[in-house]
């Protein structure tokens, strides 16, 4: 009856030594994992068809680690290099063309200068046109000067309110992940 037992729980141990420290170790026949009870190394059991031997788990478990760490900030380098990308095309489509052809970010200083000096002077058109006695169509001229003053005031504050939102955005998105890059 003893001897049947011991038969009966040879077939399902078996010995393998520690990679680590080389202990024998029994384990069961199908464990996949151990840890040694001499060295406290965890291990990982591998049966191949001749054999059945120990790996390390820390070793690998910090190889995989490593490896997993350094793909996440090739990933994380990826997204700030993408997000200046998107935001350069972004910071593009917010430029205002001035009249002499150059291109400028929309600011509070340009959409007052571009808003007060078609107003001005289609004040000074207007009167110059009345005090001249010219005819209807002249005064006119003055109240589409006017009329774009008004145009641009209204609009240009949203360009800006636009523009500094997106920017917001950007530099927001960008700081997170210049803090998750910096944690790994
Ligand atoms: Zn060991």
């Amino acid at each position: 009856m003893r001897n049947g037992l011991i038969r009966f729980l040879k077939m399902r141990v078996v010995t393998v030594d520690c990679n680590s420290c080389g202990a024998p170790l029994q384990v069961g026949a199908k464990t996949r994992f151990v840890t040694c009870r001499y060295c406290s190394k965890r291990l990982s059991i591998q049966h191949s068809e001749s054999a059945v031997y120990t790996e390390v788990l820390d070793d690998i478990k910090e190889l995989t680690d490593k490896i997993s760490q350094d793909m996440e900030v090739i990933k994380l380098q990826n997204q700030v290099e993408q997000l200046d990308l998107e935001w350069m095309l972004q910071r593009e489509s917010f430029m205002i063309t001035s009249k002499n052809g150059g291109e400028h970010l929309p600011t509070t200083g340009s959409h007052m200068v571009g808003g007060i000096f078609p107003a001005v002077f289609g004040v000074i058109w207007i009167g110059f046109a009345a005090s001249m006695g010219a005819p209807g169509v002249f005064p006119l001229f003055g109240i589409v000067f006017i009329a774009f003053a008004l145009f641009s005031t209204v609009s240009l504050p949203g360009k800006v309110k636009g523009y500094q939102n997106a920017h917001t955005r950007h530099q927001t998105y960008r700081r997170q992940l210049q803090l998750r890059l910096r944690q790994e």
